[in-house]
């Protein structure tokens, strides 16, 4: 018996141990989506065309870099493969894309990122570019937290009051000041277009870029002063009444109003989360990815 018991602690101990090994192989080798299987309905969400939100600009500031016509462009910025934080849950009752404007806020901004990460939820980031040029360090931030960073223009104006020409300027210094900032990887071609402002000339104006524009069809309304409690409320309602359509959602990280947002948003998602939503990045051309 003495001689046995440790060969059978032996045997035991190995068999202990293969099932944990292959109990956790497993588990990486799963699919995290419960709701893959049944994820099945029709290509992402084409976000309405933007609501009647305005939101308040910006605060004006003296720009660092003055873009003006006479700016070249040079190049746009590469487009990653896909985000690099793997979102997790379920997607049984539709998946939602988290995006953030009128950023980089140099203190706001990298706690974002963080809490973001650790909810190990996607997101797009909206970034002026002049605000990039004024807080790299912020932007650098999102990229290196594993978000991914679209282009909100240069100055922030109405698209949809400017020649074709100052359009596309806007865009190109946006994507300079990206690479001044050192970003690459993390930058991807999407635009979103200030307050939601784009006709028809100004899509194709973006467009013959080759620059997809991305709206959304959730607007949290934090840019009108909402408390976190109703910024949570009214994302969760206009998610819920969009379901399956899947949802693209509007904050900003950039007004006055966005330590709200921050309050916010682990709420959202554990709210969402609980009621079968899944976070997702944006695709290529501005869809919510169907990972
Ligand atoms: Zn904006």
């Amino acid at each position: 018996m003495l001689v046995k018991r440790p060969a059978v602690t032996v045997v035991t101990s190995a068999v202990v141990l293969a099932v944990l090994l292959s109990a956790l192989l497993s588990a990486l080798a799963a699919p995290t989506d419960a709701g893959r299987a049944s994820g099945s309905e029709a290509a992402g969400a084409a976000p309405a065309a933007a609501s009647a939100h305005r939101a308040p600009a910006h605060r004006a500031r003296p720009s660092a870099h003055r873009t003006t016509g006479r700016t070249a462009p040079a190049g746009r910025p590469r487009v990653v493969a896909g985000p690099a934080i793997r979102p997790v849950g379920s997607c049984r009752a539709g998946r939602v894309a988290l995006t953030f404007d009128d950023g980089p806020d140099p203190r706001l901004t990298p706690r974002l990122a963080r809490l973001l990460q650790r909810l190990r939820v996607p997101a797009t980031f909206f970034m002026v570019g002049e605000r990039v040029d004024e807080a790299p360090a912020a932007a650098r931030a999102v990229v290196r937290r594993g978000f991914t960073i679209g282009d909100h223009t240069y100055h922030h104006p109405v698209l949809d009051r400017l020649s074709g020409a100052r359009v596309r300027t806007e865009i190109w210094s946006t994507a300079a000041a990206f690479r001044r900032a050192g970003l690459d990887a993390g930058v991807v071609d999407l635009v979103r277009p200030p307050y939601g402002a784009a006709d028809a000339r100004t899509r194709s104006v973006i467009a013959g870029m080759g620059r997809p524009s991305v709206l959304w069809n959730v607007d949290s309304r934090d840019w009108a002063g909402l408390s976190p409690a109703a910024i949570v409320r009214t994302v969760v309602r206009e998610v819920r009444a969009n379901g399956r359509r899947d949802s693209i959602v509007l904050h900003h990280d950039g007004v006055t109003n966005s330590p709200a947002t921050l309050a916010a948003v682990p709420r959202e998602v554990h709210r969402l989360r609980r009621l079968g939503f899944c976070f997702v990045a944006l695709d290529a051309q501005g869809r919510p990815a169907r990972r």
